[in-house]
Order: structure tokens, then C-alpha cells, then sequence
């Protein structure tokens, strides 16, 4: 079997996100930028199946400027066999980065197709599912845990009311939740070993994409700062308080 996996360049997880000060989008020089979380949730469940002996190719993925190669390394670090790079400098919203992976599945035939449920940068919670409903493939979202057997995925999915658990045809489409694995510690004989392994170049033009921009970002605002606690010392101060301010 052969696993393509979708790996996004996001501002990581730790930074403390800075909005520029025409309010036009958030900073990005000089901020540390990671593999989106959800993604590394995926490469690592890849790389176990592999290592399961159920999967013998992983292909990782990427669609953004050169920049994203870092992450391509990661994702080669991680034990993915080969990776694809779709050069841009333009802004890739979710349906564009879906007709680019429907163009990779058609041209790479993957068993699977596995996606984070969404990119922490812009948390649309989109591409896995467009890309299931272009290419047509059975999509199991939010998977917590997937075993994969005769041609068949069953994925356990973490939904509001517990959880819930499809058997999907493949090739599928699967993205990730957080609880589906924890990723290794990538160690510094990979990192150096990924530096041999092959990166793809491609581009939209190539791929028969053109990018859809459908939203435009109109404003970006800070949440607004919250208001100081205050320490009550009775409960009876704390009703008070709450009645002040209209809340009972
Ligand atoms: P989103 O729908 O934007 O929340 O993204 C969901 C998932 O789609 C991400 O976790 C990635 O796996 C994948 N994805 C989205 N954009 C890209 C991109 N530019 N390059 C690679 N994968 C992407």
C-alpha cells in the first residue's frame, strides 16, 4: 500500500502571534514556523503503519513558497520515503490545496490519503473533506484510531457525542485528531539521513491548478484583552457581585 500525506507550514504552535499593525494579516518574519501539529499526527501514524509492514510507500506533500522545504525535511526525517513540493508564492486556500492533492492522488495512486484535520494557522477544518468530495473517495474525519485491513479502514472519530466508528473503503480519505498518536522525537542520524532523500519539485501550472482565491481577508484583530480577576471572601460578596453585573 502506498500513504500520501499532506504536510503544512504553520507559525508554530508556541510563538505568541503578533498582528501587523495595519491589521492586513499577522507577522511572519522572523517567527519560528513548525510542521502543522495535526500533520506530524499524521506522518507519525504513516510511519507506524509502515513500520506495521501494512504500507510500503509514504509520500509527504507540500503546497507553499521554498521555505516549506524545511518541513519536507522534517516529514523525511520522520522516515517518509519521498516527498512532493508544489511551488508557490501565492496564498493557498483550502480549496486550491484540494484540487492540488486530487491531482497528486490521480497521478500517485495512494491507498490512503492522510490529512490533519486542520491547519492551526488558518483552523478552516476544510481541505480533507473538499478533497474526498472532489476525487469522490470515502473521507473518515477526526480519526482518534485507524486500523487499516484488506482494503478497508476502520477509524475510530472523535464526534460531539463520544465516539464513533466507520469502516471506509480505500483509497480514502482520513484526517487527523489529536489523540490518534503522540509523534516521535525526531533524532539527529534521521535529520541527516532525510537530507539524502529525494524532494519532487512540481507547481500548480503543472498540476492543472489555478488558485481560487474564494475569501479575502478583510481585517485582523487582536482578541480583546481580558478584564483583571477579583478575589471575592464570602459568597455571599460573590452573589452581590454577579447581581452588579446583571448575571443573575
Ligand atoms: P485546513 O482545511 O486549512 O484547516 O487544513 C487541513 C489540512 O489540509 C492540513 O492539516 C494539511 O494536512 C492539509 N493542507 C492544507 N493546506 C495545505 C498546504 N498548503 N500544503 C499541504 N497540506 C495542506
Amino acid at each position: 500500500m502506498k500513504v500520501l500525506v499532506a504536510v503544512k507550514r504553520a507559525i508554530d504552535y508556541n510563538v505568541r502571534i503578533q498582528i501587523k499593525s495595519d491589521g492586513s494579516g499577522v507577522v511572519h518574519e522572523g517567527v519560528k514556523h513548525s510542521m502543522n501539529p495535526f500533520d506530524e499526527i499524521a506522518v507519525e501514524e504513516a510511519m507506524r503503519w509502515k513500520e506495521q509492514g501494512k504500507v510500503e510507500e509514504v509520500v509527504a506533500v507540500t503546497i507553499g513558497p521554498d521555505a516549506c522545504q524545511e518541513q519536507l525535511r522534517s516529514a523525511l526525517a520522520f522516515g517518509c520515503d519521498r516527498a512532493i513540493h508544489v511551488k508557490t508564492d501565492d496564498e493557498i486556500q483550502p480549496l486550491t490545496a484540494a484540487n492540488v492533492l486530487k491531482a497528486l492522488a490521480e497521478k500517485e495512486s495512494p491507498d490512503v490519503l492522510i490529512l490533519g484535520k486542520q491547519a492551526i494557522d488558518d483552523d478552516c477544518n476544510q481541505t480533507g473533506q473538499m478533497t474526498a468530495a472532489l476525487l469522490e473517495w470515502p473521507q473518515a474525519t477526526f480519526a482518534g484510531k485507524v486500523e487499516l485491513e484488506d482494503g478497508k479502514a476502520k477509524v475510530t472519530r472523535e464526534i460531539d457525542a463520544g465516539l464513533e466508528t466507520l469502516e471506509v473503503d480505500l483509497p480514502a480519505i482520513i484526517t487527523t485528531d489529536l489523540r490518534l498518536n503522540e509523534p516521535r522525537y525526531l533524532k539527529l542520524p534521521d535529520i541527516m539521513k532525510a537530507k539524502k532523500k529525494p524532494i519532487e519539485d512540481s507547481s500548480l501550472d503543472e498540476l492543472g491548478v489555478t488558485p481560487a482565491p474564494g475569501l479575502e481577508a478583510v481585517k485582523t484583530a487582536p482578541p480583546p484583552q481580558r478584564e483583571p480577576g477579583v478575589m471575592v471572601e464570602s459568597v455571599e460578596e460573590l452573589v452581590s457581585k454577579l447581581k452588579d453585573k446583571g448575571l443573575i
